[in-house]
């Protein structure tokens, strides 16, 4: 041991959130016995570690958790102030906290929210938990057992599509919007409700998944499994060309560790994660390249004669939802959360939820039927571009101490054209689903959508453009494994979470099958750090 962390593993992680917590899962599962280390910069804000906040019952416990995730942020203003959306104002979600400087760069577009979160559990302790599937040009060509890494990654993330079908209008949601925009769609890619990382516990309240979801009770009774939060790793170590540990600094004492392993992990997110590399030297030419992040115009809509129809569910059998089982956040109990899978043809991803309250201000004597303000949401996938990217600086130090980073980002004319359609898109929607609130839609600053991918993709071949190959090892450093959104190589508009689940399931059973190669080297070679 050196301080609190050993001094050799058979596997480091870095990073807690869905995606590091996908390798935990998996090793625990299929190469017990195997010793792992899991580092996260972030302190533990959360009970089990990982869990969402939304789970937490008391707002100032909530509250608290939230801004113990936001790192340097924290205590900062954020997009719960009225209006500060609308007013154009830079704010982050809470939980998150916004990159400070180089965001943007002179004659650019930038991505003016690029955010982030510091905790036990990551973004994924703050997510709204959407997990649609990718379709057409948003998957990836080269992976033919996607499909099952899907399901995996739907096992981990304890995907459901049931959890708000007692919800008031959702199927009426669904009828509406599938009038517009079904015909011609196979069955599997026709409004449906959107598939969640959240189910009903059997006294009925909801729990969102968060890492602790993905964790499991695998990984928390895996005896070889250690967690280490506020552990910031500053680089990861090679030696004969291959991964061989990290070294991490204790942010409780500031000491620096070195912890060997063969191998390494980089969980840390899609514009951190580039991030260790760059800080490690290892700099491929694709390195933080093709960085791309999903523009979301959002709408909304107020379902017609709501009062007649809420009475003609309730007498059908729907639940009529009280007020005390509203739990606080973007989908509450009364919310039904509906999509419209992305298709090459329709190039958008559609998350309708319904509301509460409506986003602006209605008349005082027009009250608001609960469940009858329907938000719409179109992401749009990029036009990926080389030079869109994020770079850092050897010299320029960021709040932890890690390179700075600048992000270079710009819109094409393609780009511009499809946000344009999106922004007629939805109106179409808003008229079938009900009476549009508001003059028109409203397009979210650059970065909102919190989906940054590409910056260390995944390729077929060593051809320059990838940073790994289809499992997720490096091109180039053996041993040395990245996970998160920044592996996504191609420009999808759906919610990126569950495929980069996926993605890290299969790089955790390459490690799996490659560790119970090496034990079995074990007897003839006792140098080789492993149990
Ligand atoms: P993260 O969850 O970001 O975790 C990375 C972790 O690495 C962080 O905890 C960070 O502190 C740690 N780290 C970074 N650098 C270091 C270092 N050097 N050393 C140690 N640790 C380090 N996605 C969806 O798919 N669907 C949704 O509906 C959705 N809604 C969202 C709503 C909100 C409000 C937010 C905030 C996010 C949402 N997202 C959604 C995005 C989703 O949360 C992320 O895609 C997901 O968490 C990515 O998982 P990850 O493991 O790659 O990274």
């Amino acid at each position: 041991m050196t301080g609190r962390y050993p001094d050799a593993v058979d596997v480091v992680i870095v990073g807690s959130g869905p995606t590091g917590a996908a390798y935990a899962r998996i090793l625990s599962e299929e190469a017990p016995g195997a010793s792992i280390a899991l580092f996260e910069v972030g302190p533990t804000v959360s009970n089990p570690p990982g869990a969402h906040v939304k789970n937490i019952a008391d707002p100032e416990l909530r509250a608290a958790a939230q801004d113990r995730s936001e790192g340097p942020g924290a205590g900062a203003a954020t997009v719960s102030s009225p209006g500060a959306v609308t007013a154009g104002l830079r704010r982050a979600r809470p939980g998150t906290y916004l990159l400070e400087e180089g965001y943007q760069e002179a004659g650019e577009d930038g991505l003016p929210v690029a955010a982030f979160s510091s905790n036990v559990g990551g973004m994924g302790a703050h997510w709204t938990g959407a997990c649609p599937r990718p379709g057409d040009s948003e998957r990836i060509a080269f992976l033919p057992e996607l499909d099952e890494l899907l399901d995996e990654a739907d096992r981990l993330l304890g995907v459901t599509t049931d959890a708000f079908d007692g919800a008031p209008f959702t199927a009426l949601v669904r009828e509406r919007l599938g009038a517009v925009v079904d015909g011609g769609r196979p069955p599997e890619r026709r409004v449906q409700r959107m598939p969640l990382a959240v189910h009903r516990r059997d006294d009925g309240r909801l729990v969102w998944s968060g890492s602790d979801v993905v964790f499991g009770d695998e990984t928390r009774a895996n005896p070889d499994f250690a967690l280490y939060d506020e552990s910031l790793v500053t680089r990861v170590l090679q030696e004969e060309g291959r991964a061989a540990g990290v070294e991490v600094r204790d942010r409780r004492t500031g000491e620096l560790h070195t912890v060997r392993a063969p191998f390494v992990v980089v969980a840390a997110d899609a514009l951190r994660t580039p991030q260790v590399l760059f800080a490690s030297g290892i700099r491929p030419p694709a390195l933080g390249r093709m960085l791309n992040d999903q523009t979301q115009v959002v709408y909304a809509t107020r379902i017609r004669d709501a009062e007649s129809v809420a009475t003609a569910e309730v007498a059908a059998g729907a639940d009529d939802v009280g007020a005390d089982q509203v739990i606080d956040g973007a989908i509450s109990e009364r919310s039904g959360v509906s999509w419209v899978p992305y298709t090459d043809a329709m190039p958008f991803h559609g998350q309708v939820m319904q509301l509460d309250a409506s986003p602006i201000p209605l008349a005082d004597d027009d009250p608001v039927v609960p469940g009858s303000i329907v938000g719409l949401g179109l992401f749009c996938a990029k036009d990926l571009q080389w030079d869109d990217r994020v770079e850092f600086s050897d010299d320029q130090r960021d709040w932890y101490g890690m390179p700075a980073m600048r992000l270079h980002y710009t819109l094409t004319d393609r780009d511009r054209a499809v946000i344009e359609r999106a922004q007629a898109e939805i109106v179409e929607l808003a008229k079938a689903v009900g009476d549009p609130i508001g003059d028109r839609p409203f397009t979210m600053p650059l970065g909102a959508s919190l989906h940054y991918q590409g910056s260390t993709r995944v390729g077929e071949t060593d051809d320059g453009r990838s940073v790994c190959g289809p499992d997720s090892e490096v091109w180039g450093v053996p041993g040395l494994f990245v996970a998160g959104n920044g592996v996504i190589p191609t420009a999808t508009a759906c919610n990126p979470t569950l495929t980069s689940v996926a993605l890290a399931v299969k790089g955790a059973r390459r490690i799996a099958s490659e560790l119970s190669g090496t034990e079995r080297l074990l007897t003839s070679n006792s140098d080789v750090i492993l149990k």
